[in-house]
C-alpha cells in the first residue's frame, strides 16, 4: 500500500484505469469464450449423434436393400438342387445356372458376380470365373455358414474393390451351402461419402467391422485417420495368414488413435442401439452400433474444427483488446502527463515559496481545480508577502517607536506612524494619569498642522476618543460625514468620512486611545487597518511604559523628595537658562531667596516632623503664589529660591509681599499644634543687581540678610548695581 501511495499521481491513474478496464475486459472475453465454447460443442455432439444415426439408417437401408434383392435374384429352390446335384450331374446344371446367372447380371448393375459355396467353403460356381477354389477362411464364408446373413468388409479380388453380400442355404434348417454376391464396395463407398459428407462440415466418418477393419469413410478421414495399418499386430498377422480379406490386406487398414480404436473394439452389448461418445482433449467421437454383424460408426471432429469461428472470434477480440490496452495506456499516459504536468509545476514553485521566494507565482489560473488551486496560492503568496511587507513595517515602526525615551516625542511620533501606515489623513491620541481619571498627554496630528486644531481634549467617557477609552473597544465608522453631532464631533469641524479608533492598554489595563480620520483615496477603514492599529498601539505601550517610568524618574532627579518642588541642582540649572534667555530674548529675570524664621527654635520647640509639616505647606503656599512659568525650588533647609521670568523688581517686591503676608496669615495645625510662622524674602534682579548668575544670587541672598537684619517677616529689594543703598 505504501507503494502505491508513493507512486506518482499518472502512474497511480495508469494503474487504476488499467485495473478497471482491462481486468473486466479480459474477464468479459474469457467468458464469451468459455460460453461459446460450452455451446458449440454441446452443438457439436448432437451434430455427432445425429450423423451417426443418419449414417446408420443409410447403412441399414443400403444392406436391406441388398439382401431383399439378393432374394429375388439368386432363388434357394434353384441353389439348393445344385447343391443336391450329386458330382457328376453338376457340371451341366452349374454351366446352365452360370449362363443364366450371367444373363440376369448383365441386365442388374448392383451385383458383380454370384458364387456358391458348399459346406467345407469350396466354390460350387461362380459367374466370376477367379473365384475358385476353398474360401472357408474368408468371413463371408466363415461368417455366414454360421447360419446368418453377411456382409464383409472390402476386399479386392481380381483388381476390383468389392464387398460380398453371403445367405446360407438352407432345406428343413440345415445349411446346404453359402451363395455369395459380390457388388463394388465403390458403390457403397459413394453413398457412404454422400451420406457422411451430408452432415456436418470439417468432420470425419467412418464405418468400421468388429476387426477395426475400415469398411467404408467419409472424405474428411485424412483429417484423422493418419495411417492405414491395422492398429493390433496380432490380428494384422492372423488376417495375413488367413487372407481373411482378399489379396491385399494392406490396403484396408484401421485407425491409430486409440479413443476410436477403443470405441470399434469395445464389445457390443446385446442391443442393437449403443452409442458411445468419447471426448480426448482435441477430438470428439460418437460410436454407434450398426447392425448386429460388429459394425460400427464413428463420427469424430477435431475440437479446432468446430471452434475455429470461436478462436477466430477470440483472436479478433484479443486484437480488439490489445488495441483498447494500448489506447488506455497511451491515454492514461497523455491524461496523466497533462493533468500532473500542473501539479509538477505546482509542487516546483511551492518548493522555491517554501523555501523563501515569494517573487514565484503559478502560471495556470484558469477555470478547472487546479486553475482555482492556483488562484488561490498566488492570493496567497500575496497576502504572505502583504503581511511579510506588514511585519517589516511594524517592526521598523516599533524600532522607531522604541527609539524614543522622551513620551512627548514618542507620543507625536506614534500618531503620525500610525497615519501613515494606515493611510488615514488626521489623528489624535490621548493619554490617562496614573490615576486613570484625567487626560495627561493629548496629542493631534492634522493633514496641515499650521492649521488650527478643532479637536479639543475631552473629559472622559464623551466624545469618540473617550468612548475608546472608557469602553476599551475598538470602532470603526462609516459615512459620518453627514452626521457630525451624533459622534460627539463640533459643527465646525472639518468633514470627517470615516474613523478607526482603538484603545491602548498596558497589562490589558487601558491607560489611552487613538483614533484615526478620514483613508486616504476615499476608502474606508479595514478590518486589517484595525488589527495593523492594534498591533501598533501593543507595540507603544510598552514604549509607553517605559517612557513614562523615564519620565518618573527624570521628574525625581530634578525634584525635592519633600515638598516636591525643584532642587538646589535643577534650581542652579534653571537659573543659567532663564538668565542665558534673558540675553538673547532682553527681558527681565527676578530672583527671590525665601528662609523661614526662627526656624530652629520652632523646630527645637515642636520637633522636626511638624518642622517638615511647615516645608511642605510654605513650598505650596509659594507654588500657588507664582505663575506656572515661574520656578519655584528648594535652595537648601529651610531656605527657598523663586525664579521669576519676565518680571522686574517691582513685580517681585509685590510678589514677595503677597508670599509673605500669605505665609504668616496661615493657620499651622499639626498634631494639636496651632501656631503661627514667617518668612524673610532677599529679591534680585537681572540684568539690574548682577551680571551672572552667581552674583544674582548673592545679590539676593544680601537682601534676605538685609531683611532678617531689619526685624524678619519682611521683603528687601537688592540695590541696583550703581546704586548702594537696598530698600524693602
Ligand atoms: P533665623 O530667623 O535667623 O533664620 O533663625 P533660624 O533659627 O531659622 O536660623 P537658621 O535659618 O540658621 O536655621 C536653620 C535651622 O533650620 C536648622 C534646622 O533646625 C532647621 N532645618 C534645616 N533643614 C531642616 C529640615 O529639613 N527639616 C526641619 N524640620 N528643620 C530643618
Ligand atoms: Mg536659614
Ligand atoms: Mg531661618
Amino acid at each position: 500500500m505504501n507503494l502505491f501511495n508513493n507512486l506518482s499521481i499518472s502512474n497511480k491513474f495508469l494503474i487504476i484505469l488499467l485495473l478497471v478496464s482491462v481486468i473486466p475486459l479480459f474477464i468479459v472475453t474469457f467468458g464469451f469464450y468459455r460460453l461459446g465454447k460450452d455451446r458449440l460443442t454441446k452443438q457439436t455432439i448432437h451434430t455427432l449423434e445425429v450423423q451417426a444415426k443418419n449414417v446408420n439408417a443409410t447403412v441399414e437401408r443400403y444392406v436391406n436393400y441388398k439382401f431383399k434383392h439378393i432374394y429375388k435374384l439368386a432363388k434357394m429352390s434353384e441353389l439348393i438342387s445344385i447343391l443336391r446335384t450329386n458330382e457328376e450331374a453338376r457340371p451341366r446344371i452349374v454351366s446352365h445356372a452360370i449362363a443364366s446367372f450371367q444373363a440376369r447380371l448383365r441386365i442388374d448393375p448392383d451385383f458383380l458376380s454370384i458364387s456358391l459355396l458348399d459346406r467345407e467353403g469350396n466354390v460350387v460356381f461362380s459367374t466370376d470365373a477367379i473365384i475358385q477354389g476353398n474360401y472357408a477362411a474368408r468371413p463371408f464364408f466363415s461368417e455366414a455358414v454360421k447360419g446368418k446373413n453377411f456382409v464383409s468388409a472390402p476386399c479386392v479380388d481380381g483388381g476390383i474393390a468389392g464387398i460380398y453380400f453371403s445367405i446360407p442355404v438352407k432345406q428343413a434348417n440345415k445349411i446346404l451351402g453359402i451363395a455369395t454376391l459380390q457388388c463394388r464396395a465403390e458403390e457403397f463407398w459413394e453413398l457412404f461419402e454422400h451420406e457422411s459428407g451430408r452432415v456436418g462440415q470439417g468432420n470425419a466418418v467412418i464405418l468400421s467391422n468388429s476387426d477395426g477393419v475400415r469398411i467404408a469413410h467419409s472424405t474428411k478421414m485424412d483429417l484423422i485417420f493418419k495411417s492405414w495399418v491395422p492398429l493390433n499386430p496380432a490380428i494384422r498377422e492372423q488376417m495375413l495368414k488367413e487372407r481373411r480379406y482378399g489379396s491385399d490386406i494392406t490396403d484396408i487398414a484401421s485407425t491409430d488413435i486409440p479413443e476410436v480404436m477403443e470405441a470399434v473394439t469395445a464389445v457390443p452389448p446385446p442391443r442393437y442401439f449403443q452409442h458411445r461418445l468419447a471426448i480426448g482433449k482435441e477430438t470428439y467421437h460418437s460410436a454407434l452400433q450398426v447392425m448386429d454383424n460388429g459394425w460400427r460408426i464413428i463420427c469424430t471432429i477435431p475440437e479446432t474444427t468446430f471452434l475455429e469461428p470461436v478462436h477466430a472470434n477470440i483472436f479478433y477480440m484479443s486484437i480488439i483488446s490489445g488495441v483498447i490496452v494500448c489506447v488506455i495506456v497511451v491515454a492514461s499516459l497523455i491524461i496523466g502527463r497533462l493533468s500532473t504536468k500542473r501539479i509538477n509545476t505546482f509542487v516546483a514553485i511551492s518548493k522555491e515559496v517554501a523555501s523563501g521566494d515569494f517573487s514565484k507565482e503559478v502560471p495556470f489560473t484558469n477555470g478547472d481545480e487546479i486553475g482555482q488551486l492556483g488562484k488561490t496560492f498566488n492570493a496567497m503568496i500575496r497576502s504572505i508577502k502583504r503581511m511579510i511587507e506588514q511585519l517589516k513595517d511594524l517592526n521598523a515602526v516599533a524600532v522607531e517607536i522604541h527609539s524614543h525615551i522622551e513620551i512627548e516625542q514618542l507620543l507625536q511620533d506614534l500618531i503620525n506612524t500610525s497615519k501613515r501606515m494606515i493611510g488615514a489623513e488626521s489623528g489624535v491620541l490621548a493619554l490617562l494619569d496614573e490615576t486613570g481619571e484625567k487626560i495627561k498627554y493629548f496629542k493631534v496630528s492634522t493633514p496641515n498642522p499650521s492649521e488650527p486644531c478643532h479637536i479639543k481634549e475631552q473629559p472622559e467617557g464623551k466624545g469618540l476618543l473617550g468612548m475608546v477609552i472608557k469602553k476599551g473597544q475598538t470602532i470603526r465608522l462609516d459615512n459620518v460625514a453627514n452626521n457630525h453631532a451624533s459622534v460627539g464631533l463640533p459643527l465646525n469641524h472639518p468633514p470627517i468620512y470615516n474613523l478607526l479608533g482603538v484603545p491602548i492598554k498596558i497589562d490589558h489595563k487601558v491607560v489611552g486611545g487613538l483614533l484615526l480620520a478620514n483613508k486616504a483615496a476615499g476608502e474606508r477603514f479595514t478590518g486589517r487597518d484595525e488589527e495593523t492599529l492594534l498591533t501598533i498601539t501593543y507595540q507603544a505601550a510598552v514604549a509607553i511604559e517605559n517612557a513614562k517610568l523615564y519620565d518618573e524618574v527624570q521628574r525625581l532627579a530634578i525634584t525635592d523628595g519633600l515638598t516636591g518642588l525643584l532642587n538646589h541642582k535643577e534650581f542652579h540649572r534653571r537659573l543659567h537658562e532663564h538668565i542665558e534667555g534673558s540675553k538673547r530674548y532682553q527681558y527681565a529675570v527676578s530672583l527671590l531667596m525665601i528662609d523661614i524664621d526662627h526656624f530652629k527654635r520652632f523646630n527645637d520647640t515642636y520637633g522636626h516632623q511638624v518642622g517638615d509639616y511647615v516645608l511642605k505647606v510654605i513650598s505650596d503656599i509659594i507654588k500657588t503664589q507664582t505663575r506656572a512659568v515661574d520656578v519655584c525650588a528648594r535652595y537648601g533647609g529651610e531656605e527657598f529660591a523663586v525664579i521669576l521670568r519676565e518680571s522686574d523688581a517691582p513685580y517681585a517686591g509685590i510678589l514677595s509681599e503677597r508670599i509673605c503676608s500669605t505665609v504668616y496669615a496661615y493657620p499651622f495645625k499639626h498634631e494639636g499644634v496651632r501656631t503661627q510662622l514667617s518668612v524673610s524674602i532677599g529679591v534680585a534682579c537681572f540684568p539690574r543687581d548682577a551680571n551672572n548668575a552667581k552674583d544674582l544670587i548673592k545679590m539676593a541672598d544680601e537682601a534676605l540678610y538685609m531683611a532678617k537684619r531689619s526685624g524678619r517677616n519682611k521683603v528687601c529689594v537688592s540695590t541696583p548695581l550703581n546704586q548702594t543703598d537696598a530698600s524693602g
